[in-house]
């Protein structure tokens, strides 16, 4: 099992005394596609998976989702959360039993996903106090002194309604002088770095577990790729995610390091709890 970097109380504590100040932010990797990050007063959590629901699901069948790490906190305790992502409907990154406790302990908070989505999350999350709010890739979506902007997705495909709306999104998350994207589960595709050679990103956060659906691996960046992208778009820092959850679907860091270095793109791997602190 790999263990956390911190977890439990003293990550919390790590979270609640994070520096209040409008030149700096912060954020933590809470495991597979899960970041926390903080700024200035404001909580703003992307993706988590904080639950054994998807071990239990696939207990006994072919498809054994074996947990390889420990959870970093249960998700019951994050009582200081103002909004949550959703990039696509997926367990590890839509999960009932991750974000039922979470709207419990956040009254008020806003759910973001794609508008597609909104239907299917209102019904697997029959819970209390979830505000949802739909997300698409042409308006920016604003609650102060957050604004997310919608990235399409190829999760292996780009997959849109009738209405045109895609089921699977990233997103860019600008706050003070700061911009984060977060890719949720894509493969490269041809409008990817169009998209995103509108904003300046400071840190990507892109997956590495790479596209192998011989082993039930669904479409994502592969270690090259993700370095290349995070170079292609001029991001200033690459954090890699999704991985280290399930024993079938993972990658070794160590192999993104070498990708990032061969492309000279400066990165950063965060361990389980693990917190990232960027200045201006
Ligand atoms: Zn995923």
């Amino acid at each position: 099992m790999i263990g956390a970097v911190q977890k439990d109380a003293a990550l919390l504590q790590d979270i609640r005394k994070a520096r209040r100040d409008a030149g700096s932010f912060q954020l933590w990797w809470l495991g597979q596609s899960g970041f926390l990050v903080h700024y200035n007063g404001s909580y703003f959590l992307f993706d988590p998976y904080l639950s054994d629901s998807l071990t239990k699901k696939y207990d006994g069948t072919t498809k054994p989702h074996v947990r390889i790490s420990e959870r970093v906190i249960d998700p019951a305790r994050l009582d200081m959360i103002s909004c949550i992502t959703s990039s696509h409907n997926h367990t590890d990154h839509l999960d009932a039993e991750t974000l039922l406790p979470i709207s419990t302990a956040n009254p008020g908070c806003v759910l973001l996903l794609p508008e597609a989505n909104l239907e299917f999350a209102r019904a697997r999350l029959l819970g209390p106090s979830l505000t949802y709010a739909g997300l698409n890739e042409t308006t920016p979506w604003s609650h102060p002194p957050w604004t997310v902007h919608g990235i399409t997705a190829a999760h292996n495909e780009i997959v849109r309604n009738e209405l045109g709306q895609s089921a699977y999104l990233g997103f860019v998350l600008k706050f003070g002088p700061f911009s984060i994207y977060h890719s949720g589960d894509t493969v490269w595709h041809d409008e990817l770095v169009s998209q995103l050679g509108r904003h300046q990103v400071d840190v990507a956060l892109v997956p590495i577990n790479g596209n192998d659906p011989a082993r039930g691996v669904a479409g994502n960046l592969n270690v090259h790729e993700a370095a290349c992208l995070s170079k292609a778009i001029g991001a200033k820092l690459a954090v890699p995610h999704h991985f280290q959850m399930f024993a079938f679907n993972t990658a070794d860091p160590a192999d993104f390091v070498t990708a990032c270095e061969s492309v000279r793109q400066p990165h950063r791997v965060l361990g389980l709890g693990e917190k990232l602190e960027v200045t201006a």
